[in-house]
């Protein structure tokens, strides 16, 4: 992928000025939900006094999803865009799908499912119009499982850390992005992405405010447990290296244990006379550790280069420059 260099993306933001706001829902076999959806996010987008876009991504959906989408795009030409996938690519892929079709300058995500009120882009927008480059939204009274909101909880702390900035609902997708770090994160060529931290590490003013929290509308959610666990993965990864150091400290901290109970043995050896040191047993013991730790910390400095060369494949931007002010000597 090219770099675009300021000036053409100034051009392309310039260009792109006509649709103010952009909506990017990612669908997946949500034909139940899809006409109150479609009929709400175009009443609030219509009362917005902005030019707007709805993109619609059907994410790879089995039933009737596609023709719903089909139809909506021919009936509200101009309003409604769809994008259909050939296939299903999951949640965060459908919506960078979206985000390489959306021309906005807010650009907007939403859940098909309705647990979000689409009623709320009102205020994501205002929110952004007032200089925010991320805008977040926590769930109020979360209509999830218990398991599923220790789960959040536990994560939106451990991303808390890693990323530095204070957002609390990393798990709700009703949020909004200016368009330039929509570019940025159109340029990172990772796989397995999770939007709202990666979206993080290229904001500077973020916000979030509570919203309500409803049950689905219809159907089950469409995460199983196995895909929840794959995407709590690609959720730790795209944020940091950090596990792949945990093994040396654990490292040092055996090798520091064996040394420790060395010495503790030629103290009581010395304390106790030669009988204490049931024949050796226990020296060798803490020889074994040392040399454990000294495993581990190979391991753990394995896991460096293998840091290293993760965060190279990853190719994410290293920066990403608003504006470039230099003015000729005339
Ligand atoms: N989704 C998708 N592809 C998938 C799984 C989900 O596009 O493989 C969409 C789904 O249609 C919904 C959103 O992602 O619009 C969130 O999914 P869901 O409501 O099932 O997740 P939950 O609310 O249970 O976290
Ligand atoms: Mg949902």
């Amino acid at each position: 992928m090219t770099t675009m260099n300021t000036d053409s993306q100034q051009q392309a933001n310039e260009n792109d000025s006509q649709v103010q706001v952009s909506l990017v829902i990612p669908v997946y076999n949500e034909q139940d939900a899809l006409p109150e959806l479609l009929e709400r996010s175009l009443k609030v987008c219509r009362s917005l006094d902005r030019t707007f876009e709805i993109i619609l991504v059907n994410d790879g959906s089995s039933d009737r999803s596609e023709e719903i989408l089909n139809q909506a795009a021919t009936e509200n030409p101009g309003e409604v865009v769809a994008v259909l996938l050939n296939r299903n690519y999951g949640q965060h892929s459908a919506v960078m799908a979206g985000f390489a079709e959306a021309r906005g300058q807010i650009i907007i995500t939403l859940d098909a499912d309705l647990q979000n009120p689409p009623e709320e882009v009102a205020n994501l927008v205002t929110k952004c119009e007032e200089g925010f480059d991320v805008v977040g939204t926590v769930r109020q009274n979360r209509q999830d499982t218990f398991f599923r909101k220790i789960a959040s909880r536990i994560v939106n702390r451990v991303a808390q850390k890693a990323t530095g900035v204070k957002m609390s609902d990393y798990g709700c997708m009703l949020r909004a992005y200016k368009r330039p770090i929509i570019q940025a994160m159109l340029q990172c060529d990772e796989r397995s992405m999770f939007i709202p931290i990666l979206a993080n590490s290229f904001a500077r003013h973020t916000i979030e405010f509570p919203v309500s929290h409803a049950h689905r509308a219809a159907g089950d959610s469409k995460y199983s447990f196995y895909k929840l666990i794959k995407l709590q993965f690609d959720m730790l990864t795209s944020m940091t290296t950090f596990p792949l150091r945990v093994m040396s400290m654990v490292g040092l901290g055996v090798s520091f244990l064996g040394v420790a109970f060395g010495v503790f043995l030629i103290l009581m050896r010395i304390i106790y006379g030669s009988q204490w040191a049931a024949q050796g047993v226990f020296t060798l013991f803490a020889v074994l550790f040392i040399f454990i730790g000294a495993q581990f910390v190979g391991m753990g400095l394995l896991g460096e280069y293998i840091g290293r060369i993760y965060s190279d494949v990853r190719a994410r931007p290293r920066y990403f420059i608003d504006k470039v002010v230099r003015k000729d000597q005339t």
